[in-house]
């Protein structure tokens, strides 16, 4: 039996909106984290994946996975294990069919994110119910955006009904958030990491944050109002 790892599957680099440069984050994962593998999932491209990937092959016992947060027209959808960026503005069921075409893993984001609607057009940043109906792969269940408790619950009460593989990530903007949520899974490379996803045999799990983290956050989140939880 394989001892187990730890990976954080939900991170942004300033290739989409996160503060850390790819570079900084490998470092900082590599450096002051008990993680193996992390995934960079920036907003609608994998500009910024591609460069850690690299910068953590020449660098670092880390291994990055290349993932993007595709923006559908349904709610925020992770890929991983993606050799293109998917396109934003599509439904969730072409979205998860375009992740799976080209061999990667689906997973329906904090499917419970639902910001106040103050104008019509406010996006809806999660699936919702769309994440028991199409073929994910994984349900995202902890997230470590502060103040996403009841988000994080509801999606564990709707995976528990659906029996999908359940993953972690902070969805970090900031390197402070790296590792707050986590992925473990038997082994300790990538690839193990996706046979667990197939095998439904990851577990989710969370550390709390420095309070430092947690001002910083704060930082972030007035730079990026659109970004900003109302709970
Ligand atoms: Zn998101
Ligand atoms: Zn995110």
């Amino acid at each position: 039996m394989p001892s187990w790892g730890r990976a954080d599957l939900h991170t942004h680099t300033n290739a989409s909106d996160g503060w850390p440069t790819p570079l900084e984050l490998v470092d900082h994962a590599a450096r002051r984290s008990r993680l193996d593998v992390i995934a960079v999932t920036d907003h609608d491209t994998i500009e910024g994946a591609l460069r850690a990937a690299e910068h953590a092959a020449r660098r670092s016992r880390l291994q990055v996975i290349v993932g993007e947060e595709v923006s559908s027209r349904d709610g925020h959808i992770v890929g991983l294990f993606l050799e293109r960026a998917v396109k934003p503005g599509l439904s969730a069921a072409a979205t998860v069919h375009a992740i799976h075409e080209q061999g990667g893993i689906a997973v329906a984001a904090h499917p419970f994110w639902r910001t106040q609607r103050q104008r019509r057009t406010t996006p809806v940043h999660g699936v919702g119910w769309l994440a028991a109906e199409l073929g994910f792969d994984a349900i995202e269940v902890e997230n470590a955006t502060p103040g996403f408790y009841v988000f994080n619950q509801l999606a564990r009460r709707l995976n528990m009904g659906l029996g999908a593989a359940e993953t972690g990530g902070s969805d970090a903007h900031i390197v402070d958030a790296v590792g707050r949520a986590f992925t473990e899974f038997p082994g300790k490379t990538p690839a193990a990491l996706r046979r667990a996803i197939e095998m439904g045999e990851t577990r989710a799990g969370r550390r709390r944050y420095r309070a430092v983290g947690l001002v910083r956050y704060a930082a972030w989140g007035l730079n990026h109002q659109r970004y900003v939880v109302a709970v």
